[in-house]
């Protein structure tokens, strides 16, 4: 197939583009790169068997006119849509910046999607959208491990801009059956990502840095002093927050599942989970025992808008897809992430 990859160049559009190649799909990455990094696209065409069938444009999602003539050049049939803002804490103090960027960018990517049905070769005819668990907001502790039929009430900008787009693309896919064009849509909401390609190619690289287990890697490194856990007292085994953590190669194999098995005229949702929890003390000590460091660790106060447990039911699209997380070990997921922390200290460089 030939893939559009939004956000390609950054922490899992990099991944995703890279297994594409590696099954011998064509690939255009488009990145604005104000989170993205040049350098994971440069590695992958220098590196991977066929790095010659990656092209990368420097460009905004919201260029609907551009996106449209590369979708005819290219002969793009898919797209796989990573191009995002991703920090819930951001999200809060800049909201607008989350609705420009995640909701009126996909809204002109999808516009752009939409011309293309008149091309020549048929345009667009699958889109494979990044959504995440944030869409589904706190859910009531019954409604845990999460179903996709599990209320979606996001409690920052950021879900809310992904859901948003999930509501598009549902409504463009009707819109475009009813015209007869060939359209699908699939809305992958992630659990927690985590990991780096294990050949150590690509990795996470993200300035500031706010997820968990790159900063307890960073404080096993001594790149930062410690770290600080974000509440003890939630009702929990040990009183820390509850994540599922799914490895970014699993995550690249299922948008490459269901870019495989999208049905004309279906718009559908899926959870990508490992299915089972880890508490932050859980993750802290697995971070430990594969660095093999101590990590100087103090509690904090809880962080705004962290729900107690969030993991996935991923039950639908192991029945449906036959997809399901190959790396479910908490300490080797982590060790990918180590390996390239410790190969690429500085990341990409800057
Ligand atoms: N967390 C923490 N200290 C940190 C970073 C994260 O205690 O320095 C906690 C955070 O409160 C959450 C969990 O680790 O409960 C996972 O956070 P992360 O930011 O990695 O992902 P999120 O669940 O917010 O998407």
């Amino acid at each position: 197939m030939k893939v559009l990859v939004t956000g390609g160049a950054g922490y899992i559009g990099s991944h995703a583009a890279q297994r594409l190649l590696a099954d011998g799909h064509s690939v255009v990455v488009v990145d604005n790169l104000s989170r993205g990094h040049a350098r994971a696209v440069q590695r992958l065409r220098e590196h991977a068997r066929n790095g010659d069938r990656l092209g990368f444009q420097h460009l905004d999602i919201r260029a609907t006119d551009t996106i449209e003539t590369l979708i005819r050049e290219h002969r793009i049939d898919t797209v796989m849509h990573f191009a995002a803002l991703t920090y819930v804490g951001e999200s809060v103090e800049k909201p607008l910046d989350y609705y420009e960027n995640n909701t009126a960018g996909s809204l002109s990517l999808l516009r752009a999607c939409e011309r293309s049905w008149s091309h020549a070769h048929g345009g667009v005819r699958r889109f494979v959208f990044s959504s995440t668990a944030a869409t589904y907001g706190e859910p009531p502790a019954d409604r845990v491990p999460i179903r996709e039929d599990c209320p979606q009430n996001p409690i920052n900008p950021y879900g809310a801009s992904k859901l948003m787009v999930e509501r598009m693309l549902r409504d463009s896919v009707a819109a475009a059956a009813r015209s007869g064009s060939d359209f699908a849509a699939a809305c992958l909401r992630y659990f927690n990502v985590a990991g780096a390609d294990h050949t150590g190619l690509i990795g996470e690289d993200h300035d500031p840095e706010t997820h968990l287990i790159p900063i307890a890697i960073q404080a096993a490194m001594g790149k930062r002093p410690g770290m600080t856990i974000f509440g003890e007292d939630y009702p929990t085994s040990d009183g820390t927050c509850v994540r599922d953590y799914v490895h970014v190669e699993d995550l690249a194999d299922a948008h490459v599942t269901v870019m495989q098995k999208m049905t004309t005229g279906t718009c559908v949702a899926y959870n990508l989970g490992i299915g089972r929890g880890y508490s932050v003390k859980e993750v802290i000590a697995a971070v430990e025992r594969v660095t093999a460091k101590p990590i100087p660790v103090r509690i904090g106060q809880r962080r705004a808008g962290d729900p107690p447990v969030l993991f996935a039911d991923p039950a639908k699209i192991r029945a449906e897809l036959g997809w399901s997380a190959s790396w479910t070990d908490l300490e080797r997921i982590i060790s990918t992430a180590w390996e390239w922390m410790r190969r690429n200290p500085e990341g990409y460089g800057r």
